[in-house]
């Protein structure tokens, strides 16, 4: 049996980048971005007021200030601010000529208006800031902004926006079939008879690709017969290029999946991975196609979703991902009996951020994982997590 790490890198050496496509800027969360952006201006774009006030000299602040117009955000200014002078500003709006400064509209006094309605103001401030966003400081034209084989969220749009790149360069996401083995198994929607239970795998897979942005195409239940489950693979293998199947890959007498596939002339690189849950887990390789065979158990194909197919897929297009992982100490000490497989176990964080172990069944108990904020890895040959020891939670 090879460990994880080996599996993770024998399928992630075999992924084959998708190809690009352009998409609408508003679109791009959740995609790898394939081209790199630099920005077509300076962002600001000029010296402009961070705050509603008055804009003026800072040599001028004892002074009485008379004000000479008011600059609105969008609209150039006309004056220059001299000795003794100020213009209102509204934030956003550019800097006068002249001017060094904008006291806020909160620390200044109005105290007259003029004969020509010219009002007077004064500052009633200890001190202030320039309180003056300078041209360039956050970006200067031709600068990098976005580099090509990051992964694109919402906080992108906003970049994209200011250097007005509305059509975007993107890694395709790969088209990936969806299929669940099992005679035991009915769809949620209808009433399992004796001996059957609802098939959960399916749709949580549809799901967690979902999440992630992948709109996968589900060819539901293949009996445990040998040639149905050929022929649902082998559709599912003509339309698309990675197929994530559950169930049918284990040691019992109808688990058909691996002879099925090495019948299609795929080549099966493993069947059989030291982690748990997941250990009947299968990768299989041939005609450009991919299969991916997750454990029946939900839990465990739900894991090995996360842990081995998500970094395949953005291999697929181009990104080597790697989800954040929070280090927290453990609340109480965690022990298991056998230490020879790779564990990950579901956990609670609680309000002090110490980590609790959920009640866990084992890998069929899906309601566990719903519990959980997040899973810890367990490595092969550790049994016991001591209290207070630090833990790496990767949250769900
Ligand atoms: P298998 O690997 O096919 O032997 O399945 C292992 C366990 O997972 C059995 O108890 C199956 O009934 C269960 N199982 C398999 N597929 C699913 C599914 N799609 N949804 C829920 N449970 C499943
Ligand atoms: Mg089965």
């Amino acid at each position: 049996m090879i460990t994880f790490e080996e599996a993770l890198k024998i399928s992630l050496n075999q992924a084959v980048v998708s190809g690009i496509e352009t998409i609408s800027f508003e679109e791009v969360a959740g995609r790898v971005l394939a081209e790199n952006i630099n920005s077509d201006m300076d962002m600001p774009p000029f010296d402009k007021s961070a705050m509603d006030g008055y804009a003026c000299r800072r040599q001028d602040l004892a002074l009485n200030l008379e004000v000479i117009e008011v600059i609105r955000a969008g609209i150039p200014p006309l004056m220059t601010v001299a000795a003794g002078k100020c213009a209102q500003i509204m934030t956003g709006a550019i800097i006068p000529e002249g001017a060094d400064t904008v006291i806020k509209v909160e620390d200044c006094e109005m105290i007259g208006v003029g004969s020509d309605k010219q009002s007077t103001i004064r500052f009633t401030g200890e001190k202030t800031a320039p309180n003056i966003c300078y041209r360039g400081e956050d970006i200067k034209t031709g600068e990098l902004v976005l580099e090509a084989g990051i992964l694109l969220d919402t906080r992108h749009v906003p970049i994209l926006a200011t250097v007005g790149k509305v059509f975007i360069d993107v890694y395709r996401f790969p088209s990936i079939g969806i299929l669940s083995t099992g005679t035991e198994l009915v769809e949620p929607g209808e009433i399992p008879g004796p001996s059957q239970i609802r098939n959960t795998n399916a749709y949580q897979m549809i799901a967690q690709l979902g999440k992630i942005g992948i709109d996968s195409d589900y060819y539901g239940i293949a009996t445990d017969d040998e040639d149905i489950t050929r022929k649902m693979i082998s559709d599912a293998l003509n339309n698309n290029d990675i197929l994530i199947l559950s169930g049918g890959i284990s040691m019992g007498e109808f688990d058909f999946v691996p002879a099925v596939l090495q019948s299609l002339g795929l080549n099966v690189a493993f069947k059989q991975v030291a982690i748990q849950p997941g250990k009947p887990t299968l990768f299989a390789t041939g005609n450009g196609k991919f299969v991916f065979g997750l454990p029946g158990n939900p839990v465990s194909s739900y894991f090995i979703l996360e842990l081995l197919v998500k970094p395949f897929i953005y291999k697929c297009m181009n990104h080597d991902w790697a989800p954040p992982v929070l280090r927290l100490k453990a609340a109480r000490q965690m022990t298991r009996k056998k230490s020879n497989r790779l564990s990950w176990m579901p956990v609670r964080i609680d309000r002090e951020g110490l980590v609790h172990e959920v009640e866990y069944h084992g890998s069929a108990h899906i309601f566990s994982l719903s519990a959980a904020d997040g899973i810890i890895p367990v490595p092969i040959g550790k049994t016991t997590i001591e209290e207070g020891e630090f833990v790496d939670v990767r949250p769900l």
